[in-house]
């Protein structure tokens, strides 16, 4: 926006630095459905897929739910600086390729990532200012038993151990920005959303605000 300094320019065109949003939750908690919510609503925000050693899953797309990959291509990744940050869950890795991730943020657009406590300790080391971090809890544990058997993905093995990593991932609540208790899935959605929203309007991350305010102050002299 510098350079249109006596413009008219409207308050939604302030060039702006996109942000890192980050869900985390144990699985069941209800973080996937948040995170589909908030991408049908809000065309700004943009899905960081991420790729994966694991096996997908019956439904699951290559390219649209993971980028599924085997372990050599993977080693490649880290090994080339190609992954923002890297985990190992369940035994298998997962990673967030760097390069959309970047050309995204610079372009103004926000990235959505859903992500375990992990990545996101390795974001914040690496990105604290683009960072926005969101912890999902489920009402209780028998609702997160109840929402892991309902959704009929896994085996009975599967569930119990994700049970097993759900306190585990849980321990890390207190390291996140925000921490929503998902109740309601419509109440966690606008919750998510206001977050979103406020987080849009920091002042720093509005990189566009000094040509802006300019132009403002142009125009009450001329
Ligand atoms: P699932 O295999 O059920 O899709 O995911 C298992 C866990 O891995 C979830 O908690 C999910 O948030 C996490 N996860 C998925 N992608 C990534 C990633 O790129 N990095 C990290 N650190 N965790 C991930």
């Amino acid at each position: 926006m510098e350079g249109r300094a006596t413009e008219h320019v409207r308050a939604d065109e302030v060039a702006r630095r996109g942000l890192m949003f980050v869900l985390s939750s144990p699985s069941g908690a209800g973080k996937t459905t948040l995170s589909r919510k908030l991408l049908a609503a809000d065309a700004g925000l943009d899905l960081s897929i991420s790729v994966t050693t694991r096996p997908p899953r019956a439904g699951e797309v290559d390219g649209r739910d993971y980028w599924f990959i085997d372990q050599a291509r993977f080693d490649a990744m880290v090994a080339q600086g190609g992954l923002l940050e890297s985990a190992r869950v369940f035994d298998h890795n997962y990673g967030t390729p760097r390069a959309p991730v970047e050309t995204a943020l610079v372009k103004g657009r926000d990235v959505l990532f859903d992500i375990d406590w992990q990545g996101t300790q390795q974001l914040r080391e690496s990105a604290r200012d683009d960072l926005v971090s969101v912890f999902v809890l489920p009402p209780s544990v028998a609702e997160l038993e109840r929402r892991l058997r309902t959704r009929a993905l896994d085996s009975e093995e599967v569930i119990q151990r994700r049970m097993t990593k759900a306190a585990d991932e849980m321990s890390h609540w207190a390291e996140y920005d925000y921490v929503i208790v998902n109740r309601d899935i419509e109440q966690a959605f606008e919750q998510v959303k206001s977050i979103l929203a406020a987080e849009r309007l920091r002042r720093t991350r509005q990189v566009g605000l000094l040509g802006f305010v300019r132009g403002l102050a142009g125009d009450l002299t001329s």
